[in-house]
């Protein structure tokens, strides 16, 4: 197939509005760290397919637990039945997921329907209606998990009418103008609006992802955490973009020492799959009964690729795993920074932070490190670069480059991935890509 081919027949075929395209990625196989696209290219995937594919391409153990489940396949979902592998993802949620008191999970097919229904749910079992979130969040592209969504808002979208959004502890670029305030400070503005006594639920990303890789000050969580349960206000942590042994541990919420009352996944869950889900206690997640309903959910397929991940994530230590190649590359991504890695000065000028936890991380892509003034321009340019020199990478918030391979991902495949970025900025601040290769892909 000749480069090119497969993608204008997508633009004449697919609609619009599910794409979200930075360069004209074309791909036909995929294993562990590496896709193949359409040309023979071998791409090593930096984004994991937003972490969907947190066990990297074709893992073993998801292949043989979906040959198996398709191969006897007891109808092709959990609404009106029940099998093994529905309960037994369920089960196995509940011994992962810490938690006091009788507690149920939702099993769906998307963080956006998790969300959802998880927000919904507090609706009901509260009887209030406003929904706390952070500026700049991304918890769905449905329904009310959109209209909570700070991304969605940004570009346009209607905010759920009860929404609030509350400033996220950004040390970069804090709020208030200073690192040693940011953290009180969004605290207090929590405070505040759980004060009114109207708030049904609070939603949080425990690292704020799509809106660009915010990492908060220690402690953050376990203050939210602190503050709900006194105002007895539901503490939705939604895992779905970093849990599941991206940050080095297998939730994100562990970091802080915290015990959510509710806490969603998605992307990883399903190893490729869809698949999502809710735990929480059953007080929430019972009711109104028969009011999340979809066909195929829990259906036995994606629930038995579910297992096979959370199985995996245990045998193989994943966290752990996550945790060594995130410290290998934040460090290499570091000596970029500062200059002694690829892509020299050119590169180093450009890079006003790297941050993150485990394999979650982000590349602040500035004008120059002076004034860390935000660089889209140059984020586009550099993933585009970065897709010629043979590397898969997107970019959040605008200018931050959001690094997040498969957990599987070897030593040499993060020297590899290093190489590539430090090249890759460089090149695109070197005027490399042009300003009409990169036109197309606008608009995230
Ligand atoms: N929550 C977070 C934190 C996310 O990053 C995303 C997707 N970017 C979602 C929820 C929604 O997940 P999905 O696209 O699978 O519905």
């Amino acid at each position: 197939m000749s480069a090119g081919e497969l993608y204008a027949r997508d633009q004449a075929a697919v609609a619009g509005i599910e794409k979200l395209r930075f360069f004209p990625l074309e791909v036909t196989e995929g294993k562990g760290s590496w896709l193949t696209s359409a040309d023979g290219r071998q791409l090593l995937d930096l984004t994991a397919t937003w972490t969907a594919c947190g066990l990297g391409h074709g893992h073993p153990a998801v292949i043989a637990a979906v040959t198996a489940a398709v191969q006897r396949p007891p109808g092709a979902g959990g609404l009106s039945a029940v099998h093994p592998d529905s309960v037994g993802l369920a089960e196995d949620l509940l011994a992962v997921v810490p938690g006091d008191g009788e507690r149920r999970v939702y099993l769906g097919h998307a963080g956006s329907d998790a969300n959802d229904v998880a927000l919904r749910a507090c609706r009901h079992a509260t009887g209030k209606r406003r929904v706390l979130a952070f500026q700049h969040s991304y918890h769905g592209g449905v329904g009310l998990a959109m209209g909570v969504s700070g991304v969605h808002v940004d570009a346009g979208a209607a905010a759920d009418p009860d929404s609030c959004f509350l400033p996220y502890p950004d040390p970069l670029r804090p709020h208030t103008g200073d690192p040693a305030t940011v953290l009180g400070a969004s605290l207090d503005a929590v405070a505040t609006e759980l004060a009114h006594g109207d708030v049904a639920c609070l939603i949080v990303e425990p690292i704020l992802s799509d809106g660009g890789l915010v990492v908060p000050p220690d402690g953050f969580l376990a203050a939210l955490a602190k503050l709900c349960a006194r105002h007895d206000v539901p503490l939705i942590c939604d895992e779905v973009k970093v849990g599941l042994g991206r940050p080095g541990l297998l939730h994100a919420f562990q970091h802080d020492g915290v015990v959510p009352d509710i806490v969603t996944f998605g992307k990883t869950l399903g190893g490729g799959l869809p698949l999502s889900a809710a735990v929480g206690p059953a007080s929430i997640l019972d009711g109104p009964a028969a009011s999340a309903l979809l066909t195929t959910a829990g259906n036995p397929v994606c629930t038995a690729a579910g297992r096979a991940v959370l199985r995996t994530l245990r045998d193989e230590r994943l966290p752990e795993a996550a945790a060594a190649a995130g410290d290998r590359l934040m460090a290499g991504l570091r000596q970029v920074a500062a200059g002694s890695g690829p892509g020299g000065d050119a590169a180093a000028g450009h890079i006003g932070d790297v941050r993150g936890r485990g394999l979650a991380i982000g590349v602040d892509l500035v004008t120059d490190t002076a004034s860390n003034t935000r660089d889209p321009a140059l984020a586009a340019k550099t993933v585009y670069r970065a897709w010629q020199l043979g590397a898969v990478v997107y970019y959040v918030g605008g200018n931050v480059l959001e690094v997040t391979p498969p957990l599987i991902i070897t030593d040499a495949e993060v020297d590899r991935a290093v190489q590539i970025l430090g090249e890759a900025i460089a090149d695109a601040a070197s005027g490399v890509v042009s300003d009409d290769e990169v036109a197309p892909y606008a608009g995230w």
